[in-house]
């Protein structure tokens, strides 16, 4: 079965309410042209999702969440449970973002909580995994990311495989400017889907998407979309601009 190109965007602390619907606004008919060619999420921030979700009905492009917590609800003041994503019409949630690692020490182990969470709730989880610049200047890039995609991924069935998104960041390509190379990516890619096949089957490992992340433009995310094993973006900056994020929605349209 052919994967679906699957192109996200990561709006992190961007936008207030009205500019997230001001946004919304002209993105939802600026990608409608893929119709189910390619799906298109947004994860605007917490605070915009209620509004966000009602503008997007009627349109491709469904909602994620760019974390949440592990537990069903208790005392844990500030954070949001993963059920009160799915009431609010999230689809996807975000986790494992190298931001949320390195600023909120968040761990492959925690991860893998959350990714039970989101489950549970009806969502489906895009676990993000990615080495920094000296690791991958110590050659040991796909030790690092072979060690995030086991422990997020852990004591997860090939039933609840295929439901997964992962996406390939390496740290040192985010909002940089400096990409990976097509051919660096798709080693990543590859390796990561013999991972998946070794945790759940060749089956479930080839229905699984993989998305590339860390500064994709409009000009170079065709490229890096034609490699075997890269099936979508997920899009920090770019996701913010109207034109260049519908650019890459349609690189492969
Ligand atoms: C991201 O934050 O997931 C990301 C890939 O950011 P950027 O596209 O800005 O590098």
């Amino acid at each position: 079965m052919a994967r679906r190109c699957f192109i996200a965007g990561n709006w992190k602390m961007n936008k207030t309410v009205a500019e997230s619907l001001a946004l919304v606004r002209e993105l939802r008919s600026a990608v409608s042209m893929v119709r189910d060619r390619v799906e298109v999420a947004i994860a605007p921030p917490f605070t915009a999702l209620h509004p966000v979700a009602k503008a997007l009905e009627d349109s491709n492009i469904v909602l994620a969440a760019q974390t949440c917590h592990a537990s069903e609800s208790g005392a844990f003041t500030g954070e949001i449970a993963a059920p009160m994503l799915k009431e609010l019409g999230c689809s996807y949630v975000i986790l494992g973002h190298s931001e949320r690692r390195q600023l909120f020490g968040e761990t492959d182990a925690g991860v893998n909580r959350k990714v039970s969470a989101v489950l549970k709730a009806g969502m489906l989880p895009i676990v993000c995994v990615g080495e920094t610049l000296e690791q991958r200047e110590g050659g040991n890039t796909l030790s690092v990311v072979e060690t995030q995609v086991k422990g997020c991924l852990s004591g997860f069935s090939a039933i609840d495989g295929a439901r997964f998104v992962i996406a390939y960041e390496p740290v040192w390509a985010i909002g940089t400017g400096k990409t990976a190379s097509s051919r660096q990516a798709q080693e990543v890619h590859a390796h990561i889907r013999s991972l998946l096949g070794g945790l759940w089957g060749a089956e479930t490992a080839g229905q699984v998407r993989i998305q590339y992340g860390g500064s994709v433009k409009a000009d170079n995310a065709a490229e890096l979309l034609s490699q075997p094993d890269i099936d979508g973006a997920l899009v920090g900056g770019a996701s913010l601009k109207v034109a260049d994020f519908a650019a890459i929605v349609k690189a492969k349209a």
